[in-house]
């Protein structure tokens, strides 16, 4: 038998083929239509069959496809750089471009070890994160990920990379609520830098809104100062990786816009190419080059198709698009519409416990019971249940939560391309509504 390696090799469950994509919508080899509610991995920002990036597509492969970037660099490389640096906020005006969101976390955390190591100081060498985050698959990236299923296999390779709680205000670990409980969970991070000491941590890294983790956890509204402030007075880079937020995707260009923070070091994917090509960035600010420009001058990092001109023209026309039809403004208003959509079904149905997120980045967990919170049981599998019922509908959710420390957990990430009209939203909310509705009839 002879199957894409991608697809899992249980024989009784075999993945439809697509045909083609058009907006919101993919269509199969059977004709079943698929409402892209989670943009394949809240990647397809723009929607699918978009003309105008595969005009860009054709236009560049005609000039030149490939070149490497210890000889060359190219146009369309140079112009994404500098656009990447206009429309980001600060300094942020080095990229460098990998090809997914792992290598890019990856290379932010080389960075942020070369930044300390050219500045003369070598034992700056740890990374903190966050439990309940995902930063990517790659060793390096995964042992910064507090991600329980994702880790498990491989936990005796993973760095040693200490973890604080998140911001997962619906389960406080301290049954406190923002901003009475003056950031208590920012204020772990204080606590592990005095334990560790300072002197031995690069970097700290976090998600601004928590995505495959958790399910779109947003932060209460002064997270992100104090533990950017933390990281200052600690002489601790802060990393925001933006790989599912970035380019967009919560109704700013980067989610830590909303919150008035500039990290030291961003990365960028997922949306970046929206799934037109695998392209992913680290972005430094002048801060944090300056060292290593005054230094060795090279980021040890990067990959045969790093900065790939195709990849780069697709990047640099989807962010083209994204100014024409001016679509990042319209996403907080329909971040809002379906959020209100959503909730209202939560009236209708008892196991919704908490509808969450910010912008096109919506996250649903569900519970047995809203009042106490209580979560289903591990072996009841309900994400992938409701992942499953959903497909069967024409409707395509995206699962999360598996990180929330593997006894909570299930949540679903409603996160369509950014484009999606006013109809097809409704259109989704009337798709989950039949989704929860045979949910609630198997519950009995
Ligand atoms: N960082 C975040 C926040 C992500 O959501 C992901 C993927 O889900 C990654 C990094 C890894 O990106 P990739 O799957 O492109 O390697």
């Amino acid at each position: 038998m002879q199957r894409s390696f991608l697809i899992k090799p249980i024989l009784d469950e075999v993945y439809p083929v697509i045909d083609y994509g058009k907006g919101v919508y993919l269509v199969d080899l059977a004709g079943q239509k698929y409402l892209d509610a989670a943009s394949g991995a809240v990647t397809a920002n723009i929607g699918h069959g978009v003309s105008d990036i595969i005009e860009a597509m054709n236009e560049q492969a005609k000039k030149v496809s490939f070149v490497y970037r210890s000889q060359f660099t190219s146009e369309p490389a140079e112009n994404l750089a500098k656009k990447i640096a206009n429309l980001t906020p600060g300094d942020l005006n080095w990229s460098f471009f990998v090809n997914s969101g792992s290598e890019a976390t990856e290379t932010a955390m080389k960075i942020a070890i070369q930044y300390w190591q050219e500045k003369g100081i070598h034992t700056k060498v740890k990374v903190l994160s966050r439990w309940v985050s995902y930063h990517g698959i790659t060793l390096g990236a995964l042992s910064m990920s507090g991600h329980t299923g994702r880790r498990a296999r491989f936990v005796p390779l993973l760095e040693d990379f200490p973890v604080i709680n998140p911001p997962y205000c619906y389960r406080c670990p301290y049954q406190l609520e923002a901003p009475a409980c003056q950031y208590a969970c920012a204020h772990e991070l204080e606590a592990a830098i005095r334990r560790i000491g300072a002197d031995q941590i690069a970097a700290f890294i976090a998600e601004p809104v928590i995505g495959a983790a958790g399910g779109a956890i947003s932060p209460p509204k002064d997270y992100l100062k104090v533990i950017q402030k933390i990281c200052e007075d600690h002489d601790i880079l802060f990393i925001a990786d933006e790989v599912m937020t970035g380019f967009g995707r919560t109704g700013t260009m980067l989610a830590c816009e909303h919150w008035e923070v500039i990290p030291d070091i961003v990365t960028l994917g997922k949306g970046m190419g929206a799934g037109y090509a695998p392209i992913a960035a680290a972005v430094a600010s002048e801060r944090v080059m300056e060292p290593i420009l005054a230094g060795s001058k090279l980021v040890m990092s990067g990959h045969t198709l790093s900065a790939n001109p195709q990849s780069c023209a697709i990047a640099l026309a989807v962010l083209e698009y994204l100014e024409k039809y001016k679509i990042i403004s319209q996403v907080e208003a329909k971040g809002d519409f379906l959020r209100q959509r959503l909730e209202k079904l939560q009236n209708q149905f008892s196991f919704i416990g908490d509808i969450r997120g910010k912008g096109l980045l919506l996250g649903i967990e569900f519970v047995v019971d809203r009042t106490s919170k209580t979560p289903f049981p591990r072996k009841a599998v309900v994400t992938q249940k409701l992942v499953d019922l959903a497909k069967e509908k024409g409707l395509i959710v995206y699962p999360a939560g598996s990180g929330i420390d593997g006894v909570n957990g299930d949540a679903i990430i409603i996160a369509p391309p950014l484009t999606i009209t006013e109809k097809e939203l409704d259109e989704l909310v009337g798709l989950l509504h039949e989704t929860f509705t045979a949910f609630q009839n198997a519950l009995g």
